[in-house]
């Protein structure tokens, strides 16, 4: 029988590229002050627009720049970003939001909205060059952030991000401290491996992460992780068909949000469904959507948002 292989059918919408971190490697950013903010008019354009033409999509993903928490616009940022994922799900889309570390309040706020939630802790060390301008990516901040998604019962993705000065010695100590908090909490999903890939917008081009070290990096992961965490691989910056393979090999079971654009990682277009579907049944494998929430938390009442969506999209061959 084949072993099925997840994605989730996702667009992003982006309330804000502004941020006030300055990760060195970062395709995404504009500085504070120059950019603008997703109106919620937009949005729903946008959603109406997704609701009448693109049916299959579940996910909407809101992928947010920062604004600094003693900003005096933080509140406005967050209450926009309560609005949209509201919005999201008053269409009948299941939002999932990353937008950076939370004050418990905030988390509070947003979890009513949405129906998980993730942040990357990249590499837990504190001296990496490339996050010298970024304070919010201190690891034990990052680390906390999980504890406090745990604490409130929110399913959550995180992941790693590799080849931006760590030491592989540094993926096993991450990838431990991603599993202690899982066994205390239960609440993480999905671990995402994600590469380090030059794009065109960066203020310093580091290296590529060598791709042939992914699937040992998977393996790895799997061996540390506890089994009902999942293992994600992004398939538009694994771009060499027999290493995306030899992840799935090692463990990985699922591509992550599939859309029309990858924010993050602009110059690095997915490949097509049709592509992967070939691919991947031709090893053995068999692709399927997903929903942002996993099954195990689908009819957990503690982690229901409280609003219920218009019209609940829940199409029967999801898994
Ligand atoms: S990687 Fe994220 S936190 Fe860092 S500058 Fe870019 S948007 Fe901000």
């Amino acid at each position: 029988m084949a072993t099925v292989i997840t994605y989730s059918p996702a667009v992003t919408l982006v309330p804000t590229y502004e941020c006030f971190n300055a990760c060195t490697y970062c395709n995404f950013r504009v500085a504070p002050g120059t950019g603008s903010w997703l109106s919620l008019d937009q949005a729903r354009h946008r959603l109406a627009h997704l609701r009448r033409h693109h049916s299959d999509v579940t996910e909407i993903l809101l992928l947010s720049g920062e604004v600094h928490p003693r900003s005096p616009r933080r509140a406005q940022w967050v209450e926009h970003l309560y609005q949209l994922a509201k919005l999201a799900w008053d269409w009948g889309f299941w939002p999932h939001t990353n937008c950076g570390p939370l004050s418990e309040p905030e988390m509070r706020r947003l979890q009513t909205v949405n129906v998980s939630m993730g942040l990357m802790l990249e590499q837990l060390r504190a001296d990496l060059a490339v996050h010298r301008q970024a304070p919010s990516k201190d690891p034990a901040l990052r680390l906390a952030q999980l504890e406090q998604a745990g604490r409130l019962g929110i399913p959550f993705t995180t992941g790693l991000l590799l080849g931006i000065g760590e030491t592989p010695s540094d993926w096993a100590m991450t990838l431990q401290a991603i599993a202690d908090s899982h066994r205390r909490w239960g609440h993480i999903q999905e671990v995402i491996l994600q590469p380090y890939r030059q794009g065109t917008r960066q203020m310093t081009a580091l290296p590529d992460f060598p791709l042939t070290q992914m699937p040992a990096v998977v393996a790895l992961a799997r061996e540390i992780l506890p089994d009902d965490i999942t293992l994600q691989v992004p398939p538009n910056l694994i771009t060499h068909p027999n290493v995306l393979l030899d992840c799935l090999a090692a463990g990985a079971r699922d591509l992550g949000g599939i859309g029309p654009q990858d924010e993050v990682n602009p110059d690095y277009p997915y490949p097509s469904l049709a592509t992967l579907t070939d691919l991947l049944s031709r090893h053995g494998y068999c692709l399927q959507p997903r929903l942002p929430i996993y099954p195990k938390w689908l009819h957990s009442a503690r982690i229901w948002p409280r609003s219920q969506p218009a019209a609940v999209p829940n199409p029967p061959n999801l898994v």
